[in-house]
């Protein structure tokens, strides 16, 4: 049987400045949206990133939990909707662990909810933040969305949802990872940091 991978283009564990509380946060690589101003167009091409093994990913996750008490993960990119099973397979870990899913999509929730293939993953989607990225119209008071024009939507009871962290100001974080210096989380209101 082949093995389940996804393509990954970053991983950030702990992170505070990705959702709600204490997350394992994975940025995938690929996206055929294309939103103009998108901070991340490195992450567009879906050659780039590393080939990671799910198996591994959830085992990372667990770790995470055991480590450092995260309470969920996030699931961005890129579009995590373009490796579907891949994310799903995560989603559905994430749940199976206890954790709570925040997923970003560019595509909306009427397109996931239509499309057969998104099923299992908006099953195991706790919040969803859709739509692409309007780089006109930028986001000054809902914490982590790039847009006004993004939904919010709260799929599951698993989560609060009047959550008061989604109003707190947004964050960010700077690690050595590797001997890498990465940034994540929203520097400006409606403007995400690359990764
Ligand atoms: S904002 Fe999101 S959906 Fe839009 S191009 Fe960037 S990664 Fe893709």
């Amino acid at each position: 049987m082949t093995e389940l991978t996804a393509n990954i283009a970053s991983i950030a564990c702990p992170t505070e400045a990705e959702g709600p509380g204490r997350r394992w946060a994975a940025w995938f690589q690929g996206c055929a949206i294309r939103c103009p101003g998108c901070c991340n167009p490195h992450l567009f091409s879906t050659t780039g990133g590393t080939k990671r093994s799910v198996s591994t990913l959830k085992k990372e996750m667990a770790m995470a939990l055991e480590d450092h008490a995260i309470e969920g993960i996030t699931l961005l990119g890129g579009e995590p909707t373009e490796q579907s099973e891949a994310a799903t397979a995560l989603a559905s870990h994430a749940i199976k662990l206890g954790l709570t899913v925040l997923l970003f999509s560019g595509r909306t929730i009427h397109e996931l909810q239509t499309d057969p293939r998104q099923r299992n993953l908006l099953d195991a989607t706790d919040i969803l933040v859709d739509g692409p990225f309007d780089q006109s119209k930028p986001e000054t008071h809902r914490r982590w969305i790039g847009s006004t024009n993004q939904g919010l939507h709260f799929l599951s009871n698993r989560v609060r949802h009047d959550d008061p962290r989604w109003e707190m100001p947004n964050t960010i974080e700077v690690r050595l990872q590797n001997g890498r210096l990465t940034v994540n989380g929203f520097p400006i209101p409606g403007k995400r940091f690359p990764i």
